[in-house]
């Protein structure tokens, strides 16, 4: 029998073993944070920002970013409608209420009218999510902060390696955010990164991702009550490793792209991921929507992939306003493209370890489920 295929995975050769073995035997005491100091240096210079914070998740970066912006109950923060949970969660962390704008149907990205369209005199930030590798419009979203006066944070943790017009992904928004999961291009295990060009903000998340501490302290006279965010020793330079191959990385998720793309595009009931002229998708997830016309809803579709062709795959993410997590809180989807695409979508198998031959049997049975 044909050997099941993953929905994601990494890339581990002997490079980023001898890292962490190293890292394991010599990276402590005085010592303790030189793959630390050397990831985030290596990864600040790939994507063209000043300063780079190692942390424990994505999730925590972005705590730490409102945090660091001073937002603060009775504060709205904008965030699109389909992502991945772990964007929106910690504006509940700091006491501030998130409002959720449309996605633009095509990038999949947030909808840049629709997020103007819910500024109040309380929002004082934007979340911008740079969906499954996808770039949204960078231009249009800097003018939108520039005429609100309104910051906003890049997440880009499905997007390492993306570019649009040139810049990387993580070089946008007054900070930029990434994930080093097991599943994400570049993986730490479990990690994250936090990329700024203000000093004062880099100065401010080092100050509470450690307990509230200036760096170096040694006398315990915190400042202030804070946080404990930091990543280890073994995370970092595993990241390291997976840094220096970051060019082999991002051009497998293209090329596992390409094979599906060759097969699948050009048919009018299916739309694939997109990249707009002067921008650089570097595909998380492949992924597809399906006509609704089609009448075949995202689970039945994984189901079916997965029991009768040993295919795993993942729903397109539901809009957040719609999932249980935020209606019990008395969200309502009003959404009109997050609700149609959310229902639509799947990822396809997107690992790194992908095969030519496996992505052409996962197109055959896709198009034979859809068939009937
Ligand atoms: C994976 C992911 C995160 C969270 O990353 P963690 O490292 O698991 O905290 C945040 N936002 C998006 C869009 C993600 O895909």
């Amino acid at each position: 029998m044909r050997k099941r295929i993953p929905v994601a995975g990494p890339s581990i050769t002997e490079l980023e073993i001898e890292y962490v073995s190293d890292a394991v035997e010599n990276a402590w005491y005085s010592d303790a944070n030189i793959y630390n100091e050397r990831f985030e240096k290596a990864f600040a210079e790939y994507i063209g920002v000043e300063y780079s914070v190692s942390l424990p998740s994505c999730t925590s970066a972005i705590h730490l970013a409102l945090a660091a912006l001073g937002i603060k109950p009775g504060n709205e923060v904008i965030v699109p409608d389909v992502t991945w949970i772990a964007s929106a969660a910690p504006i509940s962390y700091v006491g501030a209420t998130p409002v959720f704008c449309d996605i633009d149907p095509e990038t999949w990205c947030i909808d840049v009218a629709s997020a103007e369209a819910c500024i109040t005199k309380n929002t004082k930030a934007i979340i911008a999510v740079d969906l499954y590798g996808g770039m949204p419009e960078w231009d249009a979203l800097a003018a939108l902060s520039e005429k609100y006066g309104i910051p906003i944070i890049e997440d880009a943790a499905e997007a390492i390696g993306s570019e649009y017009h040139g810049k990387k992904a993580g070089s946008f928004g007054v900070a930029g955010v990434f994930s080093f999961h097991g599943s994400k291009t570049v993986t730490t295990g479990e990690g994250g990164m936090l990329t700024t060009n203000s000093r004062d903000l880099f100065i401010r998340i080092c100050f509470l991702r450690d307990h509230g501490r200036v760096p170096g302290d040694t006398s315990f006279q915190n400042a202030e009550v804070a946080y404990k965010y930091k990543m280890s020793s073994l995370q970092a330079a595993l990241g390291l490793a997976q840094l220096e191959r970051i060019d082999e990385l991002v051009t497998k998720k293209r090329k596992v792209f390409s094979w599906y793309e060759r097969q699948l595009s050009g048919r009018g009931f299916l739309s694939l991921n997109v990249e707009p002229e002067n921008t650089k998708n570097s595909y998380w997830m492949s992924s597809v929507i399906i006509s609704p016309e089609l009448k075949c809803p995202k689970q039945e579709l994984i189901e079916r992939l997965r029991n009768e062709f040993g295919i795993d795959s993942r729903p397109f993410f539901s809009p957040l306003s719609a999932i249980p997590a935020y209606r019990q809180l008395g969200f309502n989807s009003v959404n009109r493209h997050a609700n149609l695409i959310g229902k639509q979508g799947i990822n396809l198998p997107s690992g790194l370890q992908l095969k030519e031959e496996e992505a052409s049997y996962v197109c055959e049975s896709l198009l034979r489920v859809i068939a009937n």
